[in-house]
């Protein structure tokens, strides 16, 4: 399948991984928006929010008990931080498997990613 992310889970292509289960994966993103801004994806394929079945619900809650290590492991769980996910055009997402960004590390304002 030609999607970034699979291939970044297959580590055809290299990521700077902070954390990492047989369900997801949490990576630095490569043009980071904020001092932390880190990605939180399923390893399986789930094209956006659109796409997420019932099934597929544990899994959102897999990304949010690795974001709240993430959050920790990075430093930035006391100061506090922003979760994001971006579906679709208006929601500007360019890649198009589920993914939430991890955002903190300064006051973030109206900051979006
Ligand atoms: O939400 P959106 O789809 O716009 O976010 C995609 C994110 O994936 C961007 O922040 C981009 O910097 C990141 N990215 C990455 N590594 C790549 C390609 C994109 O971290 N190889």
């Amino acid at each position: 399948m030609d999607c970034l992310f699979c291939k970044i889970v297959n580590g055809d292509i290299p990521s700077k991984k902070v954390l990492e289960n047989d369900r997801v994966l949490v990576f630095h993103d490569i043009q980071p928006a904020a001092p932390v801004h880190v990605l939180i994806i399923p390893k399986k394929h789930i094209s956006s929010m659109n796409e997420v079945l019932e099934e597929d619900l544990p899994l959102i809650a897999d990304i949010h008990q690795a974001a709240q290590q993430a959050a920790k492991e990075l430093g930035v769980d006391a100061s506090g931080y922003r979760l994001i996910n971006n579906c679709g055009r208006d929601g500007e997402q360019t890649v198009h498997h589920l993914h939430y960004h991890l955002l903190g590390g300064t006051r973030l304002g109206a900051l979006v990613a």
